[in-house]
């Protein structure tokens, strides 16, 4: 069974943690919850960091023509707590980047938090709602500094393919940041060896690049490898992978089997690959009969493949709501 890595999770505390929205209430998300036990969670709460109350007068985004920049305000007051709010950013993630983060998990649609799809006024009180969406103050400084790290709101988790690529980013990553502590050429090959198959999935001219890294360990001083090494493997990891991807994979790996067995096990593979790529069946149907043909003819670098285990076993859920099938 893999050990992993315990990711550092940079979390809006009015998820899970504490009843701090404007309303006074807290949100609930089920993910979060079920990743407690493997990860370390900073949480933060812009708003009453800046010192606003629980519960307050609700804030809101105001794209202001004649100013530089969007203003963070009081939806009926208008008070006007940008400032406040881009001090204490800097503050925080000037901290934040004095450690590791692998992973960012922010309230969505928040004027402070929101990834994405935050909501854009013309004014205060009953003014309107611009078509046009944006991204919270606090989390758009987070996301410039913060470029190559997964990070999602707790809506989009909801998602079975979403929540997978964000488990798999930060549990890599955080592996990954094992190895660079320890400084050793001898780890990265091995972290490499074993990823070699999740990242031909993600990305195979991503692959080609890390392996060219690897290749060049002699050359090079070992901390500008683990380095260049950190920027690729992000980047590497960064889009889903895909069926084609997936399938070009999978059939790498037949390729270890295809002459150890029957022909009709070949067929029911590559019928089930089938299958999968017409979106019959999960691309863990495949995966699974790969994994067990590694366990058979006992292909131990196979099995150590981090693939067939890219997050903790406890975190697989398969429905899209997290509510049980
Ligand atoms: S969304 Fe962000 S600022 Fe708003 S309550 Fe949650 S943590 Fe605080």
């Amino acid at each position: 069974m893999r050990v992993f890595s315990k990711p550092t999770i940079l979390l809006s505390s009015c998820i899970e943690h504490e009843a701090c929205r404007y309303d006074g209430s807290m949100t609930r998300c089920p993910f979060v919850r079920q990743l407690m036990p493997f990860v370390n969670y900073i949480t933060v709460c812009p708003e009453v960091s800046i010192g606003l109350s629980t519960p307050r007068e609700a804030l809101r985004i105001v794209s202001n023509t004649s100013a530089e920049e969007d203003r963070l305000v009081f939806s009926k007051s208008g008070e006007d707590i940008t400032n406040q709010m881009n001090a204490f950013s800097d503050a925080f993630i000037e901290e934040l980047l004095r450690g590791e983060l692998h992973g960012i998990i922010l309230k969505g649609r928040s004027p402070s938090c929101g990834i994405k799809e935050v909501k854009m006024y013309t004014g205060v009180g009953k003014s309107a709602a611009l078509p046009k969406k944006t991204t919270g103050i606090f989390a758009r400084k987070v996301m410039e500094n913060f470029s190559g790290i997964a990070v999602e709101d707790e809506g989009r988790l909801l998602n079975y393919s979403i929540r997978e690529h964000f488990f798999t980013r930060i549990f890599t990553l955080a592996d990954f940041h094992a190895v660079k502590a320890r400084q050793s050429i001898k780890e990265l090959i091995r972290f490499h060896s074993e990823n070699k198959y999740l990242l031909m999935a993600y990305s195979p001219s991503g692959l080609k690049k890390l392996g060219r890294l690897i290749g060049s360990y002699e050359k090079v001083n070992v901390n500008e490898l683990l380095s260049e090494y950190e920027k690729q493997l992000t980047r590497a990891l960064t889009s889903m992978t895909g069926t084609m991807r997936n399938l070009n994979m999978l059939l790498h790996l037949f390729g270890y089997f295809s002459k150890e067995v029957s022909e009709q096990e070949k067929a029911f593979f590559l019928d089930t690959l089938e299958s999968y790529g017409n979106k019959k069946v999960p691309f863990s149907v495949p995966l699974a009969l790969i994994h067990a043909w590694a366990v058979r003819f006992e292909n131990k670098y196979l099995e150590n493949q981090t693939l067939f285990e890219a997050f903790p076993k406890d975190l697989i859920e398969v429905t899209d709501s997290g509510k049980g099938i």
